[in-house]
């Protein structure tokens, strides 16, 4: 259980130890290695064997965490290959754990305003049925995700199923993290049969995979930014100086004469400028292009009390009931999910036939016949077959 790792007390010699250095040394000393903390940011380890194997150091060694390193230290960071190491020493221990939380907190004391804050729906019309409490799951998935190009990147990705209403309640998760990081204090499970049915593979991958998507780009946002900003800055550096030689030699081709056999010979250089150019600006593309690879690290099954609320969505004259939690330790009611790009983004539209709830986008009109449709009903436009 990952939980086992879970950062000790700070005592009177590990003031300010950041996270990674915490979790180093627990995890060390919880697989038998003797470790001694030392100023800045660092620690001295006697590993035993299997240790020495797995993060590959020597039986004696000294680490640092920090941006300045105690002397002779190696640095430990997320960069390199040290999460390699330290998964290769937990092994699967910690890739799934259950957390059952039975303390139950009030129900919220406005539940429509809450709604009308949550459930920004444009071109429909929705009326609170009832808020009762009841229990649910979460699946709280991390991912690590690097992203390769000219730089890289390496960070973590949050991913939590309400498998009772099939959203991905990012706010309310994130309002959870602290406690889904502390070490557990498990209650008593409630009756199996209280708890909504876990899901099939294919269902929950699904999910999973359309979840990451969106969030993948919100993450990767800053990074790609800084790429394209670099690599404009190298295309207009290329374009200069080429547009220069260019110039050069179009300038001593004017003072030539048509027959001077010079200007053949400045025609073929113009024409290599632009060769190299030309094959610059690929190999920039090839620099740039950015391989983004996703690994799944950890699953936490997250049981507890919510209050469950229930909607009727009315657009035109059909209507439909919609089951949203509000999750009282966080004291949030969770967003719909979209039913096409599974984002958090808000508004909602609601589509004629199925009454699925989705962002804008995702009853766009169709590219080839401008025909609106929802992308969660069709994946191809149903009037002229075009890819959405
Ligand atoms: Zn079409
Ligand atoms: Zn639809």
């Amino acid at each position: 259980m990952l939980h086992d790792f879970a950062a000790p007390p700070l005592g009177q010699h590990e003031p300010t130890l950041g996270r990674m250095q915490l979790f180093t040394a627990a995890l060390l000393r919880h697989e038998g290695a003797l470790v001694d903390s030392i100023a800045p940011e660092g620690c001295d380890v006697l590993a035993p064997p299997s240790v020495q194997r797995a993060l590959r150091i020597g039986e004696l060694s000294r680490l640092g965490f920090g941006a300045k390193l105690p002397p002779g230290a190696q640095r430990v960071g997320l960069e390199d290959d040290w999460l390699e190491r330290f998964a290769e020493l937990l092994g699967p221990r910690g890739r799934w754990t259950r957390r059952i939380l039975t303390a139950s907190a009030p129900a919220p004391s406005d539940p429509q305003r809450l709604l009308e804050r949550e459930l920004l729906l444009d071109n429909a019309t929705f009326r609170l049925l009832d808020i009762s409490p009841a229990w649910t799951r979460y699946l709280v998935l991390d991912f690590r995700a690097s992203a390769v190009s000219e730089d890289k990147r390496d960070f973590m990705l949050r991913l939590g199923i309400n498998l009772a209403t099939g959203t991905l309640p990012d706010s309310v998760l994130s309002a959870l993290s602290p406690l889904l990081d502390a070490p557990p204090q498990d209650d008593e499970p409630p009756a199996e049969d209280a708890l909504p049915a876990p899901w099939e593979r294919a269902r929950l991958l699904d999910l999973v995979e359309r979840g990451l998507r969106p969030r993948l780009a919100t993450a990767l946002d800053p990074f790609e930014k800084g790429l394209r900003r670099r690599l404009g800055r190298d295309q207009e550096r290329l374009h200069r100086y080429h547009s220069d030689l260019h110039q050069e030699a179009m300038r001593r081709i004017q003072v030539l004469a048509e027959d001077d056999p010079k200007r053949t010979r400045e025609q073929q250089r113009v024409e290599a400028i632009a060769r190299e150019y030309g094959a610059k600006i690929d190999d920039l593309a090839r620099q740039y292009a950015t391989r983004v690879t996703v690994e799944w690290v950890q699953t936490v099954e997250l049981v507890m009390p919510v209050h469950r609320v229930s909607v009727q969505i009315r657009r035109r004259k059909s209507e439909r009931t919609l089951l949203l939690d509000y999750n009282p330790l966080a004291r949030k009611l969770e967003t719909p999910t979209c039913a096409a790009t599974a984002s958090a983004e808000r508004p909602r539209l609601v589509c004629d036939d199925a009454l699925h709830l989705v962002v804008p986008a995702g009853l766009a009109p169709c590219p080839q016949c401008n025909r609106s449709f929802c992308r969660a009903c069709h994946q191809h436009c149903p009037k002229c077959n075009a890819a959405g």
